[in-house]
């Protein structure tokens, strides 16, 4: 399997190892497979009676076609193993009542990973997969992956590259821009090659500080001297999205197993989406003969997604709101890139011009027949944010079950897509962070006042009157012992990473 961009017609096909190792293609352009594997129904019906990864490698063999199967299954192995329940990703099936037990809610719990998000399902893999591609491509410098983070990718991607040989981590965080739980975790994250910078500004200084970095050629060329590459980890790399195409099919097989689907029924998919990689995997499975009808796309109130699956008109020029889905509070979906050169088959004048007006007036409108096209995959629609409160409290009300607010959100649009259609089929709901990672809003839903209740102990609370337990990497924060305390000024942070690369 070869790669391209979605942006130059005939652009050089690359392997695998090589696009992971770049990210993001010379022309500005994502890395899209040349074509899209199948996966036959035998082969869906082999994974039921495997493990996680022994339903994973499978998928991502066909993709990643350069890495041996003993590679795949090391790198899993090694990424996944420190998830806290055996079964990576538990599958809780949600059933109202008999009389609709054809339509059950499989919740796909992403959540069990170092940091309690589904982003762990990707940043643990990626650092595994970008060693080894190190080795195919014969690159023998040090990698220094930088992240400018707002809170939660920041302690993913450290958790994934801690220790990881051949490469470096360093995260730029805002002082006073992240809560005291992200503090705490990333400020307590143990490894030899990671490094934790406080930046005295807000989020928007630390992401210009990267990226001034990245553009510089003089510190690039600085750091060669220490032998070391800057690369970076975020979610339009190739390397993020495939393990996320696994959990799909991994969920789907579980689902069989379970006796709620029969093997070969069709089944909706929903995903509270931000940047719209989660949801594009669910595509790539789609695509690649998962059996699925709609993909639901759920958001919050920054809905730029729902007005442009109704209207076709993608358009950032609107009011911005901070939500207590904050993942979710984004108004370019850059993974939105890939889809649009799947649907217009591979259109790379047409995706180009695209991105080039989102650019330059903060927007762009695809054509009736491309639209056609996209009614037939996807739903979409938003919760507001009293629904959303509203749907952890009914959630737990019925079932007992506790479900964050981004999860909630997905949960809200799959009540107003079954009412709106009355299409009744099981659904596959993809739950994306524990509801500890979310305790004040979630304790809220519930009718608890958390007026001057410190963050740790909202853990507490939530555990004890929901009777569950909280994530262990959670419940360590209070004792952890602090092994970052540096801060430095904006104009400080080349420094900062050129003293880190020389160490
Ligand atoms: C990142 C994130 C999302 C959004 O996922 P995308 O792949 O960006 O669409 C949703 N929920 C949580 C908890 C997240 O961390």
């Amino acid at each position: 399997m070869k790669y391209k961009s979605t942006r130059t017609k005939n652009s050089p096909p690359l392997e695998s190892s090589e696009v992971i190792l770049k990210g993001i293609a010379d022309d500005g352009g994502l890395f899209v497979p040349e074509t899209i594997p199948k996966v036959t129904p035998d082969e869906i019906k082999s994974l039921i009676d495997k493990n996680y990864i022994g339903r994973a490698v499978p998928i991502l063999k066909k993709f990643l076609t350069d890495f041996t199967e003993d590679e795949l299954f090391e790198s899993c192995e090694l990424a996944y193993d420190w998830f806290d329940v055996p079964s990576k990703v538990p599958l809780t099936i949600l059933i109202q009542d008999e009389q609709h037990k054809d339509s059950p809610v499989g919740v796909m719990e992403l959540y069990h990973g170092n940091t309690s998000a589904f982003k762990d399902m990707a940043l643990q893999l990626l650092p595994q997969l970008m060693t080894r591609a190190l080795k195919k491509v014969g690159e023998t410098k040090e990698i220094l992956i930088l992240v400018a983070t707002s809170g939660d990718t920041g302690k993913a991607a450290l958790a994934g590259f801690a220790d990881v040989p051949q490469t470096k981590i360093m995260v730029f965080y805002p002082a006073d821009g992240v809560s005291k739980i992200q503090k705490l975790q990333m400020v307590t994250q143990a490894g030899k090659n990671v490094n934790v910078t406080a930046v005295k500004g807000n989020f928007d200084d630390c992401q210009n500080g990267v990226k001034k970095i990245f553009a510089d050629e003089n510190i690039r060329a600085e750091l060669e001297k220490s032998n070391v590459k800057l690369s970076s980890a975020n979610s339009i790399n190739w390397g993020r999205l495939v393990p996320q195409i696994c959990y799909y099919f991994a969920s789907y097989a579980e689902f069989v197993k379970s006796g709620a689907i029969k093997l070969g029924a069709n089944v909706n998919i929903a995903v509270p989406t931000g940047n719209f990689g989660n949801i594009l995997a669910a595509y790539y499975a789609k695509r690649m003969g998962l059996p699925v009808k709609k993909l639901i796309c759920a958001s919050n109130v920054n809905h730029i997604l729902t007005d442009f699956f109704k209207t076709g008109i993608y358009d950032r020029n609107r009011d911005f709101y901070k939500t207590i889905t904050p993942s979710m509070d984004i108004l370019i979906s850059s993974n939105l890139e890939r889809l649009l050169y799947h649907e217009t088959g591979g259109d790379t004048e047409r995706v180009k011009n695209f991105m080039q007006e989102l650019n330059s007036t903060g927007k762009y409108k695809i054509d009736t027949p491309l639209k056609k096209k996209l009614d037939k995959i996807f739903y979409a629609d938003y919760a507001t944010e009293e629904e959303t409160l509203e749907a952890i409290k009914l959630v737990f009300g019925t079932y007992k079950y506790l479900i964050d607010t981004h999860t909630a959100v997905a949960m809200s649009v799959v009540e107003k897509y079954r009412k709106n259609t009355g299409d009744m089929l099981p659904v596959l709901l993809a739950s994306t962070a524990s509801p500890f990672k979310f305790t004040g809003a979630v304790l809220s839903a519930l009718g608890e006042s958390t007026e001057k209740i410190d963050e740790l102990a909202q853990l507490d609370r939530l555990s004890l009157i929901t009777n569950k337990d909280i994530p262990r990497n959670l419940a360590s924060l209070a004792t952890a012992k602090v092994l970052h305390e540096n801060i430095c000024n904006k104009d400080e942070m080349a420094d900062c990473v050129l003293k880190f690369a020389a160490q």
